[in-house]
C-alpha cells in the first residue's frame, strides 16, 4: 500500500473515533485504526486504562536501552512506552516522498503497546485472582511458589502471544493488515485463513491457543494424545466448549494452530525466560523452575483456571465475572 493512502486512513481514523477517541494513541501509526476496527486490540486497551495505566513517550527510556528488563518497570510504574512513529512518515509526505509500504515488513520502529498491555491486564488479574490465598490453604512449598512465579511470567507472555495471534482474525483488508504489522510482534498466522477458525467458538480457540503458547514457553512442544485430552478437558472447564477430537474433520486445523505456536526458537525462549526470571527476582536455575507438569497445576489449582477465564473474557469482550 502506498504511504500516502495508509497515512490518509490513519488520519481519517483519528477523526472518526468519536467516543473511542480516549482509547487511541494518535502519534502511533495505525493505532487509531486498530482501536476502531479490531475488537481484541480495543478491549485490551480499554481494560489497561481501566487498570490505571497510562502511555508515555519511549524515547530515551530503559525500554529502549534494555528492552528485556523493561516489562518489570512497566508493571511497577503502570506506564507503557510508545514511539511517535507517525511523525516521520508525515514529514516524508510533506517533502513529496511517497513509498510503497510492504504489508508485513515494517520500515520504521514499530509499537508494542498491545503486547505490553496484555502483560499489564494479566498481571492485574493474577493479583485479584485469590491464588495467593489458595496456595496458603494448600500449604504450597517454597519450590512450588517459585515455580508458580515462573509460570506467571509464561502466562503473561502467552497472554500477549495469544491476543496478538487472534487479533489477526479480524484483519479483512490491506489497511487492517498493514496497521496490524506495525503494532504486533506476531506475523500473520497462516492457519487463521482456514474456515474452521472463522466459524469456531472463539473462547475455546482462545484458550487452546493460550495453552499452545504456554506449552511452547514451557518447552513442552509435543502434542501427545493424552496431553491433548487434558488440555481439551481444561478448555471445556474454562469455557464450556468442546474442541474437535481426533477423527473430527476440524482436528487437522487444531494441530496446525498448535504447530504455529511452537515456531519460536528454543534458544531464544531459553535466554529470554532466564533474563525475565532473574530481572523479576527469581534467582534459581531455569531448569528447576520449569521442570514440572504445569497442566497438572491447572487441574489442581482453580485460581489458575479463573485467571485464564477472566483474561479470555477481557480480550474477547465479555463480562469479567470469571465465566464465559
Ligand atoms: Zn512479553
Amino acid at each position: 500500500m502506498l504511504l500516502s493512502r495508509a497515512y490518509r486512513i490513519h488520519e481519517e481514523s483519528k477523526f472518526s473515533l468519536k467516543s473511542l477517541k480516549r482509547l487511541a494513541i494518535a502519534p502511533c501509526f495505525g493505532d487509531p485504526y486498530l482501536i476502531k476496527n479490531n475488537s481484541i486490540f480495543r478491549n485490551i486497551r480499554a481494560q489497561t486504562l481501566r487498570n490505571g495505566y497510562s502511555f508515555r513517550p519511549a524515547e530515551g527510556t530503559d525500554y529502549v536501552l534494555f528492552p528485556m528488563a523493561g516489562l518489570q518497570k512497566i508493571l511497577r510504574t503502570k506506564g507503557i512506552p510508545f514511539f511517535s512513529n507517525a511523525r516521520p512518515l508525515k514529514e516524508q509526505l510533506a517533502r513529496g516522498v511517497n513509498l510503497e509500504l510492504p504489508p508485513e515488513m515494517p520500515i520504521l520502529k514499530t509499537n508494542h503497546l498491545f503486547h505490553e498491555s496484555c502483560h499489564a491486564c494479566l498481571q492485574e488479574i493474577i493479583e485479584s485472582s485469590g491464588i495467593k490465598k489458595e496456595l496458603r490453604v494448600q500449604k504450597a512449598s517454597v519450590l512450588t511458589r517459585k515455580r508458580l512465579l515462573a509460570l506467571y511470567s509464561f502466562l503473561g507472555e502467552s497472554a500477549a502471544n495469544t491476543c496478538e495471534t487472534l487479533a489477526w482474525m479480524e484483519c479483512d483488508n490491506d489497511a487492517h493488515q498493514l496497521f496490524m504489522s506495525y503494532n504486533n510482534y506476531v506475523y500473520r498466522p497462516e492457519f487463521l485463513s482456514r474456515s474452521y477458525f472463522r466459524t469456531a467458538r472463539i473462547p475455546a480457540i482462545f484458550v487452546f491457543v493460550y495453552f499452545a503458547f504456554l506449552s511452547s514457553h514451557h518447552f513442552k512442544s509435543q502434542l501427545s494424545q493424552s496431553r491433548l485430552q487434558r488440555i481439551s478437558n481444561l478448555v471445556l472447564q474454562i469455557t464450556g466448549d468442546r474442541l474437535p477430537s481426533k477423527g473430527h474433520k476440524n482436528f487437522g486445523e487444531l494441530c496446525r494452530a498448535w504447530e504455529f505456536c511452537q515456531k519460536m526458537s528454543p534458544a531464544f525462549r531459553w535466554v529470554t525466560a532466564d533474563i525475565h526470571f532473574k530481572v523479576g527476582g527469581l534467582d534459581m536455575e531455569i531448569s528447576r523452575l520449569i521442570e514440572f507438569d504445569f497442566i497438572d497445576a491447572f487441574e489442581r489449582i482453580s485460581s489458575l483456571r479463573t485467571i485464564l477465564s477472566v483474561f479470555c473474557a477481557t480480550a474477547i469482550g465479555q463480562t469479567r465475572d470469571g465465566t464465559l
